[in-house]
């Protein structure tokens, strides 16, 4: 399939129609607008055309297709960035949401899969086998997005990121050519994906290690946020054994039906708990959390590790704005500061998210993958969810109040969580060394900067023609 590049931005549908199996939805077409809808709700983009591609055959025809006529190319797994990277306004939408096979190898604890699917069907579909990969807190996310990325979840201080999981990928370049890459294969490029989000190509398809995760002791323990209760939360957080992970959420809580009325609405710390190990082992990990207020809910129990994943909510859009950083200490100002700053919020939801990390993330050196940041302690992402956009000053306001008070230091960025967020927050998500490797690897792979529609990394400038 050629498209002239003399005329820029035509493309013919009947043509694409034609060319491809995969779905090709059009701005008259009736899913148009549920197929341009995004996670995020307050992003109306109108892209020319979405193609849901049927193999990574189609995706190297679709990346051609946007190099020859210079449209603007926006690449969906899950659809979850939250800066709304994955829907072009005019362009072209790659959608790999029709792209969800998994092959599980359960004797040798791999798998292979599609990168249209979500975290939560891979989960589950591993879970029968008692196996799984660590993804993050949400089924709905793309495994696409949250592997470039890098992946902090429920498993990431017992079995670390989840691109420490990442044994290969299958990666459409901006030439069009399908790659493998590992370790030994195009092994700059495979440095690159672990973190460098989705610079350097289309990840049509991943090959994940499994860990023996079977019933896990985990869920939903809800205390008071008191200044004490979140400071010790986190300290525990940290001295915890490695096969324990926690996401401590402060806010009001929600009207869940365990949550007595009472406490609706009132600052809680609601946090998520996974321990993946002996079950007795867990209920000692958990303890320590149990004992440091009256839990005002206390859901967690042995389970099956996909339960951690609750069904989705698929009308959900939030508008939101968050900011993202790493710190080294929760202490007792910082506590207080989360306190005070949530109970004079004015958005409907507002959040301050605790992750205490180390463990088997942490043994990974610095320099082996593209995410860099092996020695933070502590994730924080300040969030405001709202109703309408024209609030956003307001919460965006807020959300730089609380960052202000709670940042130490470098306070560095987890490309995952940044949104609209400018290039000086992209190069604080690749520190020192980092961001040199990814301008090479990017100049190497896509040196016309193809692959923009994303935390950009824009490629070594072209070296300039020898005088004569
Ligand atoms: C509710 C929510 C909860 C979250 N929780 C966590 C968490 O616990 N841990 C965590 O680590 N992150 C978390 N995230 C962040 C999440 O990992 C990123 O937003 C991620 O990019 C979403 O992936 P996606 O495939 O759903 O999104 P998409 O919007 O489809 O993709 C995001 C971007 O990634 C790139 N991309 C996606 N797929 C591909 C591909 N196959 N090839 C090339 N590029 C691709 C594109 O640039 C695209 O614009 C969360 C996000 C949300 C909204």
């Amino acid at each position: 399939m050629r498209f002239s590049p003399s005329h820029p931005t035509t493309i013919s549908i009947p043509q694409l129609r034609a060319t491809l199996n995969g779905r090709v939805i059009a701005p008259d077409d009736a899913g148009y607008d549920q197929a341009r809808t995004v996670f995020y709700g307050g992003i109306d983009r109108q892209p020319a055309v979405i193609v849901r591609t049927a193999d990574a055959t189609e995706v190297s025809q679709v990346v051609s297709l946007a190099r020859e006529t210079g449209m603007e190319l926006a690449v969906r797994s899950g659809g979850h960035s939250i800066a709304g990277h994955s829907v072009s306004d005019g362009g072209i939408v790659l959608d790999l949401s029709d792209m969800r096979a998994l092959h599980i190898d359960a004797g040798r604890r791999t798998a292979w899969a599609q990168t249209g699917l979500t975290a939560g069907e891979y989960t589950a579909a591993a879970g029968a086998y008692g196996l799984a990969t660590g993804f993050g807190d949400t089924g709905s996310v793309g495994i696409g997005g949250i592997t470039l990325g890098g992946g902090v979840g429920y498993l990431v201080r017992t079995h670390g990121l989840t691109i420490d999981d990442l044994l290969a990928a299958e990666v459409v370049t901006a030439a069009g050519q399908l790659l493998r890459t590992d370790a030994e294969t195009h092994p700059d490029l495979f440095w690159a994906i672990r973190g460098g989000g989705g610079n350097f190509g289309v990840a049509t398809r991943f090959q994940f290690r499994l860990h023996q995760v079977d019933r896990v002791v985990g869920g939903i323990l809800i205390l008071p946020a008191t200044p004490d209760v979140i400071g010790s939360f986190v300290a525990e957080a940290e001295a915890a054994p490695e096969e324990l992970s926690t996401i401590a959420n402060v806010m009001p809580a929600p009207p869940l039906p365990f949550v007595p009325a009472e406490h609706h609405g009132k600052l809680v710390v609601m946090a998520m708990l996974v321990h993946a190990g002996a079950l007795e082992a867990g209920d000692r990990a958990v303890a320590p959390f149990r004992a440091l207020a009256t839990p005002l809910a206390d859901m967690v129990r042995p389970m099956p590790y996909p339960e951690i994943y609750p069904p989705d909510e698929e009308e959900y859009h939030p508008v939101a704005t968050g900011r993202t950083m790493f710190v080294d200490a929760v202490d007792r100002g910082a506590a207080e500061a989360i306190v005070d700053h949530l109970r004079a919020a004015t958005a409907p939801m507002a959040v301050a998210q605790l992750r205490a990390l180390g463990g088997a993330m942490a043994r990974v050196p610095a320099e082996a993958t593209a995410f860099a940041h092996r020695g933070r302690r502590i994730m924080v992402n300040v969030a405001a969810v709202y109703e309408r956009a024209d609030e956003a000053a307001v919460h965006q306001a807020w959300v730089s109040g609380l960052a202000a008070v709670l940042h130490q230091g470098d306070g560095g960025a987890y490309v995952g969580f940044l949104g609209e967020d400018g290039q000086a927050r992209i190069r604080e998500a690749y520190p020192g060394s980092t961001w040199d490797r990814l301008v090479a690897v990017k100049g190497r792979y896509d040196p016309t900067n193809l692959f923009r529609l994303n935390h950009n990394i824009l490629p070594t400038p072209p070296k300039e023609a020898a005088p004569g």
